[in-house]
């Protein structure tokens, strides 16, 4: 008997969408069928709108899980991991009930954020771990690490005179390093160092990148000495998986149609992901750099907030956003020819599918990464919050595919002049721009990723197999 596959999810489009396309692969390689739970918050609109634009093949089947109460445990400005983390953790008699109401051995795959539920597993060999890090490699190495880092180190890391060293990453300047351990006393920091600690319960820890992607991180996650003295679960890179069906808002395609009438790779997308937002200052500057550029642009704007930051992170378009009110007087006027300014959410991959996009602004999420890999396009990096630092230091440093504007000593934010020089660097004609040659021939090798016989297909193929073998085993043993 095949073993049934649960998918287990945490709120936050950043995570549901690469969990789904994870769900939709599994099932596609054949006799083997999943259930995606969907943990459900004020997200849900944003959420539902996914679900409902997604085509779910034969043998997937989406789970709403009841939402629970959590305001005793927070409050407004309770930070997403740790808001996400008592989610998980008071949904988990739902998870539970769902998981042994089915007859059938199970394989567990968690959202990083939700290794509480690893706990139902402990003591039942029927259930296989695993985790899904829908991150990459070198954001990984540094979760297996930090434990360790985490006992070596006094006081705050911020605070270190060096970059800090980590198996598999290039050494992580103090400012790149990732938001959640800048400061050690917090909940956000507590609750990252809970689930990095959990890691090694799993079997096995699926990551959304592939070999081309990440080599060097990816041969420390298999053979680094001192990774190994860590218990090491055996790493599976499935991707690059990213979300390809119809766009979660129907905004009458306004974006399209304005980008049909475009010239060729002449458009740059501007957007700071799902919850991204610009302090005051730099939405002006923003909005100055790009007028000076005289390039074309499609803008995602969201309303200003103190400082740059992840904003609201759950909720999507549900904000009051009336660029009018806060762009500089008379740009929206003076770019109506050369922009189209968007507002809160657009329909990202099609925008970067489209032949007349040809760069992208971004704030380095992972997903949005990879769309951009998988698509050609070229980043300007822009990086705000969680992991992106590093994202992006590894976008310029390791594959040559992005360049980061730079901050002037003693400022706060990237002045006007500077942005005019890094959109006209990254919107250069083809043949002059080695960042859209070197981005071409990675989409090009994790295409091949992908494909059957390629590494990512391959890899997934191997740990699919391994659970149906470990079924096998198990089914034995018991009737033995
Ligand atoms: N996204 C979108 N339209 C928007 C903003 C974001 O479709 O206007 C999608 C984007 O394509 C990506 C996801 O939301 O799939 C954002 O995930 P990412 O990991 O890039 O960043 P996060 O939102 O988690 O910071």
């Amino acid at each position: 008997m095949n073993p049934h596959v649960t998918l287990l999810s945490v709120p936050g489009l950043g995570h549901l969408i690469p969990i789904l396309e994870l769900a939709k692969r599994i099932v596609a390689f054949g006799s083997i069928d999943a259930s995606l739970l969907v943990l459900n918050t004020d997200a849900s609109p944003a959420q539902s709108r996914l679900l409902s634009s997604t085509i779910l093949p034969k043998g997937l089947n989406v789970v709403d899980i009841p939402s629970v109460e959590i305001t005793s445990f927070v409050d407004e400005q309770t930070d997403i991991i740790t808001r996400t983390s008592i989610i998980v953790r008071e949904s988990l008699p739902h998870i539970e009930s769902f998981i042994t109401k089915s007859a059938r051995p199970t394989v567990l795959v968690l959202d990083f954020f939700a290794t509480a539920a690893l706990d139902i597993a402990v003591g039942n060999l029927c259930i296989q771990k695993n985790i899904y890090f829908a991150s990459d490699a070198a954001c990984l190495a540094f979760m297996m690490y930090l434990p360790t880092l985490d006992q070596q180190v006094d006081g705050e890391f911020i605070h270190l005179s060096e970059p800090i060293q980590v198996p598999g990453c290039t050494p992580i300047h103090v400012d790149d390093l990732l938001n959640p351990v800048r400061d050690r006393n917090v909940d956000e920091y507590k609750w990252f160092l809970y689930h990095a600690s959990r890691f090694p319960m799993a079997d096995g820890i699926l990551i959304n990148t592939c070999q081309d992607l990440e080599p060097i991180s990816l041969k420390a996650l298999r053979e680094n000495p001192i990774l190994q003295q860590i218990p090491m679960p055996c790493v599976y890179p499935v991707g690059p998986l990213i979300h390809m069906d119809k766009p979660l808002v129907q905004s009458k395609n306004e974006c399209m149609t304005w980008l049909d009438n475009q010239p060729y790779e002449s458009v740059l997308l501007v957007s700071f992901g799902s919850g991204g937002t610009l302090s005051t200052e730099q939405v002006t500057e923003l909005a100055w750099g790009l007028e000076l550029s005289q390039q074309r642009f499609i803008w995602v704007v969201r309303k200003p907030t103190q400082a740059n930051t992840s904003g609201t992170y759950f909720t999507v378009g549900a904000e009051q956003n009336n660029p009018y009110d806060y762009l500089p007087d008379g740009f929206m006027s003076r770019i109506k020819d050369m922009g189209l300014m968007v507002p809160s959410w657009a329909p990202q991959v099609e925008i970067l599918a489209h032949k007349s996009t040809g760069g992208f602004l971004s704030h380095c999420g992972w997903n949005s990464t990879l769309e951009s890999v998988l698509h050609g396009v070229p980043i300007i990096a822009w990086p705000l919050y969680a992991e992106q630092k590093m994202n992006a230091a590894m976008l310029v440093e390791e594959l040559g595919v992005a360049v980061k504007p730079i901050v002037e000593k003693g400022e706060v934010v990237v002045r006007r002049e500077e942005i005019e020089r890094v959109v006209r660097l990254v919107m250069k004609a083809k043949e002059e721009n080695v960042l859209r040659e070197r981005v071409e021939e990675m989409k090009r090798r994790c295409l091949i990723a992908l494909d059957e016989g390629g590494s990512s297909y391959n890899s997934l193929s191997q740990v699919i197999e391994k659970w149906k073998t470990s079924c096998i085993v198990e089914n034995v043993s018991d009737d033995g």
